[in-house]
């Protein structure tokens, strides 16, 4: 085995950590608002994906319920070493194939439905647990029963996802059995280490470490590994983003010091920008280096998909010049302040064709009350200002978009609005239209009093 030059990896224990590289020209991570007409992208590996590879990787079929749910009791960090950016494709689904109308009849038009996809981002993902469940894993990782993708078939990996790291120094050092660089089909024996990218600005740390791996915890596993370009001209990051599955034992549900302004947890939704986050700070304060999401990405079944919550952390992390992860006890002057917000722009002619096809989509009528539509809700700000998406918009009737108006400012809400089409907002929406009428007809009869009457 591979010596342990990292002082929080240890030898005196059995590996209880295995690391995994997700890197190719493509990935898509589902979640659970992946379906239908447009199919999102989650900003980072979900669990239930990384299982989904686990799974391939062991020739475990959808069907195998209980193999599922051990796996999904590992716990999981991801660390964004290249986030990527997002690019959109569409499918046809019923091509030369006739779809039935409800009359029965067919219907020859072929339905248009949309991918997302993350491009040229790599991320390292750390899985901690049982030790032999680990070194089951490790094995499988690297003789994969099935084909092993990226999220969605049509995204390969561009290297094997075992992660594995090549010293300088090590080709006459080391056996190359260290290291599985080559495709999962060559025996490991004889594989050669390959080149690893150096651009003459950045010098990546001569490390050498095992995978698997003990750490104590999964901050220390995540941050063991140093960052390195992907491609040469990758410049180093100040800083990378870091999610972890919270530690059940160690840490309370809730911080009253950096979650007193969230709403209640059953309110905040999935998200995957920082930018989301449900309390914005103002200019004057620091970026929180630390905050919680909820993902509902934990697998209980593929087939169909059924997914559990989980508490993620979002942790900032300091690179080092030599590509050494350190973690921040405190928020410094490098954290990066939240990314500018997209906003909306009425004025511009893409959104106002967007609009207009949105309420079109929906006969001009309200999703909520089915009232003639006069205006479109943003149940996202992701695109906004001209880049908007059909499926970004919802019609809604004066009163119905005033209530969801009015609601989401209570919440202070990030990029991601209400959806009135949403079943949890039902209630709230019916809600606040009544205290809306009830208002409007107060001051109806102000007005219609005469100045000497109020
Ligand atoms: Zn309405």
């Amino acid at each position: 085995m591979a010596a342990y030059d990292l002082s929080t990896a240890s030898t005196s224990h059995a590996p209880n950590t295995l690391f995994l590289r997700l890197e190719g020209p493509l990935q898509a991570w589902g979640d659970h608002r992946s379906k239908f007409i447009v199919r999102r992208t989650a900003k980072a590996p979900t669990k239930s994906g990384v299982i989904g590879i686990l799974c391939a990787a062991l020739g475990v079929p959808r069907s195998e319920v209980a193999k599922i749910a051990q796996l999904a009791s590992l716990r999981m960090a991801a660390r964004l070493d290249a986030p990527g950016f997002l690019w959109s494709d569409y499918n046809t689904v019923g091509a030369k194939r006739a779809m039935p109308t409800a009359e029965g009849k067919p219907k020859g038009k072929t339905m248009l439905t949309y991918r997302e996809y993350l491009c040229d981002a790599s991320f390292l993902v750390a899985l901690q647990g049982d030790p032999a469940l680990i070194a089951e894993l490790a094995e499988a990782v690297q003789k994969p029963k099935w084909t092993l993708y990226l999220g969605r078939k049509s995204c390969p990996p561009s290297r094997p996802i075992f992660e594995s790291y090549p010293s300088k120094t090590s080709e006459s050092s080391s056996s190359p059995s260290e290291y599985s660089e080559s495709p999962p089909s060559k025996p490991l024996e004889s594989s050669k280490p390959l080149e690893y990218p150096q651009s003459s600005s950045y010098s990546y740390s001569n490390c050498s470490y095992s995978n698997p791996a003990y750490y104590p915890d999964l901050l220390s596993a995540i941050t063991a590994i140093p960052w390195r370009p992907r491609l040469e001209k990758d410049p180093p990051p100040k800083t990378i983003t870091c999610l972890l599955d919270r530690d059940q034992e160690s840490q309370p549900l809730a911080q009253e010091s950096t979650l007193h302004e969230s709403p209640p947890p059953e309110l905040v939704l999935p998200q995957t920008e920082p930018s989301a986050s449900a309390a914005e700070p103002s200019a004057e304060q620091n970026w929180p280096e630390e905050t919680e999401e909820i993902w509902y990405d934990v697998p209980i079944t593929f087939d169909p998909p059924a997914h559990l919550p989980r508490i993620v952390i979002r942790k900032i992390l300091t690179v080092g010049d030599n590509g050494q992860i350190k973690i921040d006890k405190k928020p410094s002057q490098s954290l990066p302040q939240p990314p500018p917000r997209p906003r909306a722009n009425y004025t511009n002619s893409e959104y106002k064709k967007r609009r207009k096809e949105r309420l079109k989509y929906d006969y001009n009528l309200c999703v909520f009350c089915k009232a003639p539509a006069t205006t479109v809700q943003h149940i996202t700000y992701s695109r906004a200002g001209g880049h908007e998406a059909i499926d970004d918009l919802r019609s809604l009737c004066r009163l119905c978009h005033d209530a969801v108006t009015m609601i989401e400012y209570g919440l202070g809400m990030g990029l991601d609005r209400i959806n009135p089409e949403e079943e949890r907002w039902r209630q709230e929406i019916i809600k606040k239209r009544a205290e809306i009428i009830k208002f409007r007809s107060l001051s109806t009869r102000r007005r219609r009093l005469a100045p000497e009457e109020v």
